[in-house]
């Protein structure tokens, strides 16, 4: 393989019923650090359908190229059907670099892609970085349970690629009158390539702001002692209304059966990055932090003083969530009028 003729790191856009996810803005923030490091440009593959109008939107996020899959056939997301689009996208504009999101997408997409191309995948990736040499990407994510930070790279094989969390990198400032090529493209797909059919789509979690979306998380731990404070009229429930936000859970919370493993943060969890984390009887163990440690401002209530979550926290209330939510939320209504 002439690694020479392979060129552009490319942001795998990933939309849904015709909205692009933050993800895909995250990545080409990032993602055009990397191509400015390697002397390189940055670029998006759109793929869907009726989403050419998307375009614009990428390019105002910092992608040079976008090249478009518009087809009916690719209207909702199947393994096989993409994967082959993005193989042949290699085979045709021979990228350098695939970034593409750890969503559940992102999960089963990237390593498809990466095994029929014989290439390397770095899933999960924390960190992205541009090795002494000037062309290799180095691509970091948590091992051996958080204890170690391990960087991985890709020094023979193209493309060089990796999964990247949501919320790990900031969104870039959109500029609308950034100016980029939008190059349209054919999906050649015969009936072969649908080895699975869309039936129907059944959307989980309800209609509630999503975790990894959300600007306020209030987290609830194994302190909460049950399902109530999670749910409607319960006290994480009700704090994370009047902010407009969303309610989330360290593992032992899901685990205990008290609220769907959709609302988990950390580690095995979701990773977000809210303007305001509020985690309450949460201990702070690694694997928790792992997943909300790039929020804004953290408040953590807890009644144990030593909790490692006070060395991380912007604000901390030592004392009963029990009392302490409840008289946040009423002053919060109150502020409000
Ligand atoms: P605890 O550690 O039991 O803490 C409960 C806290 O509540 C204590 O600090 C206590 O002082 C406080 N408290 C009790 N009652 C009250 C009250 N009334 N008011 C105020 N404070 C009170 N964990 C995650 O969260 N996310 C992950 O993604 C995740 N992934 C993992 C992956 C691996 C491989 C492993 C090994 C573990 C993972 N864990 C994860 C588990 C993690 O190690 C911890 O066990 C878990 O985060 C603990 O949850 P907790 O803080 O709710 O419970």
């Amino acid at each position: 393989m002439d690694l020479a003729e392979y060129k552009g790191v490319y942001v795998i856009a990933e939309q849904f019923e015709g909205k692009l996810r933050n993800v895909s803005f995250e990545l080409l923030g990032q993602g055009r650090k990397l191509a400015d490091g390697i002397g390189d440009e940055v670029g998006a593959v759109l793929i869907g359908y009726n989403v050419k109008p998307l375009a614009q939107e990428l390019i105002a996020h910092g992608a040079h190229k976008v090249y478009v899959y518009d087809d009916e056939k690719l209207a909702n997301y199947n393994t096989t059907a993409y994967s082959k689009v993005l193989c042949d996208f290699f085979h045709e504009v021979k990228p350098n670099v695939f970034l593409v999101g750890a969503t559940n997408i992102g999960r089963d997409l990237g390593p498809r892609v990466a095994n029929s191309l014989k290439t390397g995948l770095t899933a999960d990736c924390t960190g992205l970085s541009v090795d002494e040499d000037g062309k290799t990407i180095v691509w970091t994510r948590p091992a051996l349970g958080g204890n170690i930070m391990a960087e991985i790279i890709c020094p023979d094989n193209r493309p060089q690629m990796g999964t990247v969390r949501p919320n790990v990198f900031k969104k870039p400032e959109a500029d609308p009158s950034a100016t980029g090529e939008v190059i349209e493209m054919e999906a050649k797909l015969s009936d072969a390539d649908f080895m699975t059919k869309f039936v129907e789509l059944i959307k989980m979690g309800g209609e509630g702001v999503k975790i990894e979306e959300a600007d306020v998380i209030v987290a609830g731990g194994r302190g909460m002692n049950g399902a109530e404070p999670f749910v409607g009229g319960g006290i994480l429930k009700e704090l994370a209304d009047v902010l407009g936000g969303a309610v989330g859970a360290s593992r032992a919370a899901v685990d205990a059966g008290w609220i769907d493993a959709l609302h988990q943060v950390g580690q095995t969890g979701k990773t977000v990055g809210p303007k305001l984390y509020i985690a309450c009887a949460i201990s702070g163990a690694i694997q928790h932090l792992a997943g909300m440690t790039g929020s804004d401002c953290i408040i953590a209530i807890n009644k144990d003083e030593d909790a490692p979550i006070f060395k991380v926290c912007d604000y901390g209330i030592v004392g009963d969530a029990f009392e302490v939510v409840p008289k946040l939320t009423a002053a919060i209504k109150a502020a409000k009028g």
